[in-house]
């Protein structure tokens, strides 16, 4: 954590991350605009409705999977090591720095490096296949959710409780509920999902049959650090 913090590189690194994913984001949904309204393809809107329901629930289980394998990842003596440990500074304090959601959404968003990995791919599936509507609409939406999961982390712990909306959005499971996510807190091993938590009792199966949790590992190394309270960038 302290190289982490020290290191200006790794500080800086974030954030060419989040700027790349947005870019490749922003491309990908305008490949789809161009195929599917530009060039007057078909599209049932039915099936553009299913596509991005299913992908709202991989992108679940995505954010809730990276999330069990990071929490249980204490291999902080390799390269990736300082963002290993900036990963756990979010279980030693819990409240994000007030931001607007957009700035979530981009800054958030440069801690996922697979993610980077995953839109050059659909882009370059977007310029070398002909796919279906189905696919195309599920692939660029799941890119999507996969950072908008961190807005709807943040929203959980950090949302008025007078913002009836984002409370009534987490009640129905469209948005991350509270309580429930409060419980990867204060218990060990469980609730990893991070944008509405529906995959959450898969996740719990495959925890407890990989995993042996985070609170005598990386809990502790977070909570031995003695630098900024933050896990904000
Ligand atoms: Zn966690
Ligand atoms: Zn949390």
């Amino acid at each position: 954590m302290e190289t982490y913090h020290n290191n200006i590189l790794y500080n800086k690194f974030f954030i060419f991350v989040s700027i790349a994913i947005v870019s490749m984001q922003i491309v990908s949904v305008l490949n789809l605009y161009q195929k599917f309204y530009i060039n007057n393809d078909f599209i049932d809107y039915l099936c553009m409705i299913v596509s991005i329901f299913f992908a709202y629930i991989a992108a679940d289980f995505m954010s809730g999977a990276v999330h069990m394998y990071m929490d249980n990842n204490t291999n902080y003596k390799s390269i990736a090591g300082p963002f290993i440990a900036a990963f756990h500074m979010h279980h030693r304090n819990m409240k994000y720095k007030t931001r607007h959601p957009l700035m979530i959404y981009v800054i958030e968003s440069g801690s996922k490096f697979w993610l980077v990995v995953y839109l050059g791919m659909v882009i370059f599936l977007q310029y070398q296949l002909s796919l279906v509507v189905f696919i195309n609409i599920f692939l660029v939406a799941f890119g999507v959710f996969s950072s908008f999961a961190e807005v709807s982390h943040y929203w959980c712990h950090n949302a008025h409780n007078k913002n009836s909306i984002i409370k009534k959005l987490q009640k129905f499971k469209i948005l991350l509920p509270k309580k429930h996510h409060l419980i990867h807190h204060t218990q060990d091993n469980v609730n990893y999902a991070f944008l509405n938590g529906v995959t959450d009792p898969i996740l719990n199966i495959l925890a407890k049959k990989f995993y042996k949790g985070y609170k005598n590992s990386s809990d502790r190394h977070a909570a031995n650090y003695k630098g900024p309270q933050t896990n904000n960038r």
